[in-house]
């Protein structure tokens, strides 16, 4: 088997060549400290403020309103610790939703263990979180509002500008995890009234290990990392420098790409959906028809376990993900998909296509035909599903 269709976008990106081009000078030629300050490590110090201000630009923010961390997950983590240390006196409870990435929904759990209180909103069932609803959890001693701007299952956009003129209104801290939307869909920090936002290098053909935090000015959230004087000493540690760079040419690469981009992907994911739902009985797609990310297809297949569908799909070169969490020694369904109200037993069944420009309708041709053979014969062996035929022959 020589042909690989690479459908997991949404968990990683490949990195983008002229990204690799970009970096490769940080590792060999320009490797000084951009702290140092002899002229041979004044390349760095700029390439790291060029950075900043093409990752400003995408975003209608300030250069000195971004703070280089490690990734999405320590940009939550940022993000929601230091503003429940620093806010503290004023108030004790936090507003999100049950649809946030673990980065979000784990450390609520962990600031709950230290005394303060958290709102996880419901949301209907294309995963939509309702702003009315968002308005009505606000109480005196809210501190924060954390809502994803989109999802990285299902793929649902979030109302993000609605929440945002809520909070102002009522002068809450609003943070959004735009890990998935970033680099995707344009997204302005002033228009939604954002004040702090998240986002990753590797969701949008950057490298790992790379991400941002958005911190609007005046903000006074605590410092996350202590030690030297780096990121004007919020996030202490020296530079990532390539992975910046890498960062910042992704960001540039990602926005004068968009519009193009997101056409061709929305084309080839609909060519897929249409398709999946045609030639695919007892299927669903989850996630707003209409309001979802250009490249997310999301189904569910009744009388189909999940992982079993993976791996077949795996021996037939086709990279998917589940929505079942059976790889991390659980057999829980996915946080998300139980959320927009689906029982466990088709939550199972549940497969994450994430597309990028390179695939082809042909593509997807193929994944069709091999994903319906994979169904039909997992489905041949399903006791539930010949259970269902008998009672529908009846
Ligand atoms: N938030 C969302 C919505 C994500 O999808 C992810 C990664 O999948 C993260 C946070 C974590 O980002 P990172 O992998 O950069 O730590």
């Amino acid at each position: 088997m020589d042909r690989l269709i690479y459908l997991d976008n949404a968990a990683t990106t490949k990195t983008a060549p002229e990204v690799v081009e970009a970096m490769l000078p940080y590792f060999t030629e320009h490797y000084g400290n951009p702290s140092s300050v002899y002229g041979f490590a004044a390349e760095n110090k700029e390439a790291v403020s060029k950075q900043r201000e093409i990752i400003a630009g995408a975003l209608g923010a300030k250069p000195n309103e971004i703070y280089f961390t490690a990734g999405g997950t320590e940009s939550d983590n940022w993000a929601l610790k230091a503003t429940a240390e620093a806010y503290e006196s004023k108030g004790r409870h936090i507003i999100t939703t049950k649809i946030e990435h673990h980065a979000i929904l784990h450390t609520g759990e962990y600031l709950e263990k230290k005394g303060f209180d958290v709102t996880y909103l419901d949301v209907d069932e294309n995963g939509l979180v309702d702003p009315e609803e968002v308005e009505k959890a606000i109480r005196p001693d809210t501190i924060l509002i954390s809502v994803m701007y989109a999802n990285n299952e299902i793929g649902t956009i979030e109302p993000i500008r609605e929440i945002g003129a809520i909070a102002k209104e009522h002068g809450v801290l609003f943070h959004t995890d735009a890990v998935q939307a970033f680099g995707q869909i344009p997204i302005n920090v002033d228009e939604c009234h954002i004040d702090m936002l998240s986002a990753s290098g590797h969701k949008l053909n950057g490298p790992k290990g790379i991400g941002f935090l958005y911190i609007r000015t005046g903000i006074k959230i605590r410092n996350f990392i202590h030690g030297g004087a780096q990121e004007r000493k919020r996030r202490a540690g020296t530079e990532n420098v390539p992975g910046i760079v890498g960062l910042g040419k992704a960001v540039e690469r990602a926005v004068s790409t968009m519009k193009e981009r997101a056409e061709k992907e929305k084309e080839v994911r609909d060519y897929l959906i249409e398709k999946v739902l045609k030639e695919i009985p007892y299927t669903k797609l989850n996630g707003h028809p209409t309001k979802r990310l250009p490249n997310n297809a999301n189904f569910s297949f009744r009388f189909i376990e999940g992982e079993a569908m993976l791996l077949s799909l795996d021996m037939a070169g086709i990279c998917g993900s589940s929505g079942s969490a059976c790889t991390s020694g659980s057999l829980d369904p996915s946080h998300v998909l139980l959320a927009i109200g689906l029982p466990h037993e088709i939550a199972h069944g549940s497969l994450r296509l994430t597309l990028n420009e390179e695939i082809t309708k042909e593509d997807i041709d193929y994944v069709v035909e091999n994903l319906s053979r994979i169904i039909g014969n997992l489905r041949d062996m399903s006791p539930l599903y010949e259970d269902f035929m008998k009672k529908q022959a009846k």
